[in-house]
């Protein structure tokens, strides 16, 4: 998959950050210092004509009509795909022409009412990929099949917010982030993720929770506890605190267990495993307890690190009928990245809101960012979540995913 993803990313252009200050700031995803690059990047791939770069220096015009407003209301019948067809089928003959699918992918991929820049390549790959006859149009059957499960998910997705361990220790504790080399402050990302729980209509709220018995092995302070393999970096007992060590791994761990050591945090029942007391408390939400058992260290809210057992995250999503996971919380590249990277191998559209995340490490964040965004999962400041989760600022390459899984599903995926 990844190298599909690879491959994909490059046809997404942020047409409106060429043309419109308003349009640039809806994919503040980046730091000004990638976004100064990405648009020189841009302007690279504008002048290569291979790139599909003439049409793409003209941004689509906004539309008035949102076709997929009627789908959304009428919950997605049968009868309204078929008026979504007949809107875009501009000869009247029953079928699409390459046209009328750009035209539909221009209004599907949009944000309120003013289209994303698809490039041409990318526009033929899913034309083909659509055109499942290859008679060079898109028919009511073939649109229907490959697009039902992108179109509603991206029209109508639900979402779930997953906040990753904002708790004491992370913040003013034994594994405080301002202690660690990146000097992040932890308790920044309360007021965000507050924020964003105030203006935004989740389906879900998540909580999760490193919750450690005392003689975890994650612990500086247990290393002695455990015996370390030969081929370990670092022997247990001349180890320091952010060493990694390889210990023997107990019954049912193949091999040795990879890890690094962080000073005792998160003990169960200790007010350094509570949550920060600003952090709003949304009532009915899921809350999960990692890291639980002693011989295993859980970084994400999915599964254990060494991926033996897993927790009831992905079930109780499962149960609600979410689409989409947006990743909040402590710390970016440990259990935030863990928690995203395993919430994309779970089919989840993931979205990592990077301002509502602080991390331990700068470089590491910038090796899981990378890692992350070839998986698919995208990156987002918190003030365009509520468009995102509302449905109305639809983004291609959250869709990417969706669309090729369910190609793979109805057995019509063929990679070139
Ligand atoms: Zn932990």
């Amino acid at each position: 998959m990844r190298p599909f993803f690879l491959f994909a990313r490059r046809f997404f252009i942020p047409c409106g950050a060429l043309v419109s200050s308003t349009l640039a700031a809806s994919f503040s995803n980046v730091n000004e210092q990638k976004h100064h690059s990405i648009l020189k990047s841009i302007g690279r791939t504008f002048s290569d004509k291979s790139m599909g770069g003439k049409e793409a220096s003209m941004s689509p015009p906004p539309f008035d009509y949102d076709p997929f407003d009627s789908l959304r209301k009428n919950n997605f019948s049968d009868e309204e795909f078929k008026r979504c067809f007949r809107y875009f089928d501009s000869q009247k003959q029953g079928s699409w022409t390459r046209e009328d699918f750009r035209r539909f992918l221009n209004a599907l991929f949009s944000n309120k009412k003013r289209p994303y820049c698809i490039l041409s390549d990318l526009i033929e790959q899913y034309f083909c990929e659509t055109d499942f006859n290859q008679d060079q149009k898109i028919d009511f059957d073939e649109f229907f099949s490959a697009w039902k499960k992108t179109i509603k998910c991206a029209v109508k997705p639900v979402s779930a917010l997953v906040i990753v361990d904002v708790q004491n220790d992370f913040i003013s504790g034994s594994l405080a982030l301002h202690s660690c080399p990146a000097n992040h402050q932890g308790e920044e990302v309360v007021p965000v993720i507050n924020q964003v729980i105030r203006e935004v209509n989740f389906d879900v709220v998540a909580y999760t929770y490193d919750w450690h018995p005392l003689n975890h092995i994650s612990f500086y302070e247990n290393r002695h506890l455990r015996k370390s393999l030969p081929e370990s970096p670092i022997s247990a007992d001349k180890a320091n605190i952010l060493d990694t060590v390889v210990f023997v791994g107990s019954s049912g761990v193949n091999g040795g267990v990879e890890q690094v050591l962080w000073p005792a945090h998160c003990i169960q029942k200790t007010p350094g495993a509570d949550l920060h007391r600003d952090l709003i408390r949304v009532d009915n939400a899921i809350h999960v307890y990692k890291g639980t058992n002693p011989e295993i260290d859980s970084y994400s809210a999915f599964w254990d690190n060494q991926k033996l057992s897993k927790t009831s995250l992905d079930d109780q999503l499962k149960e609600r009928f979410v689409t989409d996971v947006y990743v909040v919380g402590l710390a970016t590249d440990v259990c935030v990245a863990s928690t995203a990277m395993h919430a994309v191998e779970n089919n989840y559209r993931t979205v990592l809101i990077e301002d509502a995340c602080r991390g331990v490490n700068e470089k590491e964040i910038e090796v899981k960012r990378t890692k992350l965004n070839e998986s698919g999962c995208i990156f987002v400041d918190s003030n365009v979540v509520p468009g995102m989760v509302s449905g109305e600022d639809r983004r291609p390459e959250v869709a990417r995913g969706m669309f090729v899984e369910n190609l793979k599903a109805i057995g019509h995926y063929n990679p070139h």
